[in-house]
């Protein structure tokens, strides 16, 4: 199983970085990723300012060489009624995206032991984890620690684990 991930826009290397090791040590699959990408026509809604997750999605699928390709952006997604998401995918899909635009908020669940550095990129780990684990057919787990958990704020994000619970592995494996 080969995922490919494409950054959109300015992806910085410490996020490429952080999101293949997290796929690599959850999934067991070879990781690859493309050139940086432009991003795509029509993706920007002027009134909401803000870019249509479902777009980047596309752009994931055809840009990218794998079973399952991610988009990574910097760019601030939504999707239908939502003010944002973190991140989308469909269910058994071979594309998915994960912005990293909210990702960045400072949280009050009091994780003052790590770096904001840190704590960004284990949120990034963990919503690529997720978001690859909906392309595997994964629905919302109701486990809070599991990273199938639906986590609308970055709050749920610190509090859920990057790996999947013993249930959601065992639906994939
Ligand atoms: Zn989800
Ligand atoms: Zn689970």
């Amino acid at each position: 199983m080969l995922v490919d991930i494409v950054p959109v826009g300015s992806v910085s290397a410490e996020v490429k970085r952080a999101a293949s090791t997290a796929l690599r040590s959850v999934y067991d699959c070879e990781v690859s990723i493309t050139d940086s990408q432009s991003i795509p026509s029509g993706a920007y809604d002027d009134g909401r300012n803000q870019y249509s997750a479902e777009a980047f999605i596309q752009l994931a699928e055809r840009a990218g060489r794998g079973e399952k390709n991610i988009a990574i952006t910097p760019h601030d997604l939504f999707y239908r009624r939502r003010n944002y998401v973190f991140g989308l995918a469909y269910l058994d899909g071979s594309g998915s995206v994960v912005s990293t635009y909210r990702l960045q908020t400072s949280s009050d669940g009091g994780f003052s032991n790590k770096s904001a550095a840190d704590i960004f990129q284990d949120r990034v780990r963990k919503e690529i984890v997720h978001e690859i684990g909906h392309t595997y057919g994964l629905e919302h787990c109701d486990n809070n620690r599991c990273v199938m958990n639906f986590s609308p704020t970055v709050r749920e994000v610190d509090i859920k684990e990057e790996n999947l619970c013993g249930s959601c592995q065992r639906l994939i494996s």
